[in-house]
């Protein structure tokens, strides 16, 4: 009968494979270690070649970017609702076009209009303790 053999290549494992290779060391032949491919230093049986740690902080930088993705899309939208303020649309037509609910709108609107006015005023704030000095 097939009797278990003990693994030739690590020696610990018994394994009943025609190969006489447990199946731990035939899936480690399989996918060799190789040296991360973004580090250089650190190795990694992963297939993207990237080590353990490389991935995390690819992982972190995209979502990074996403970040600033979805930041960028809300100051598009802000951006639009001035421009069409600006060209005469009311709330209730800037809504329409931009499929925003008007409240949001409103939100937007008010919170883009106020800040850049408080950010004006600290600015003239700031101007004015400079030429005030001697
Ligand atoms: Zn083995
Ligand atoms: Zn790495």
């Amino acid at each position: 009968m097939n009797q278990p053999k003990l693994c030739t290549v690590c020696g610990g494992r018994t394994t009943r494979h025609p190969s006489e290779i447990c199946a731990r060391c035939r899936r480690r032949a399989e996918s060799p270690v190789k040296l991360c491919v973004c580090c250089e230093q650190r190795r990694t049986r992963d297939e993207s070649g990237y080590c353990y740690m490389c991935r995390n902080k690819a992982v972190t930088q995209n979502y990074g970017i996403q970040r600033i993705d979805a930041a960028i899309e809300r100051q598009k939208t802000v951006l639009s609702i001035l421009e069409k303020k600006k060209e005469g649309l009311s709330l209730r037509e800037i809504s329409r076009e931009l499929v925003i609910p008007k409240s949001s709108v409103s939100n937007i609107y008010r919170a883009a209009v106020f800040n850049a006015a408080r950010a004006t005023s600290f600015a003239d704030v700031a101007e004015e303790e400079k030429t005030n000095q001697p």
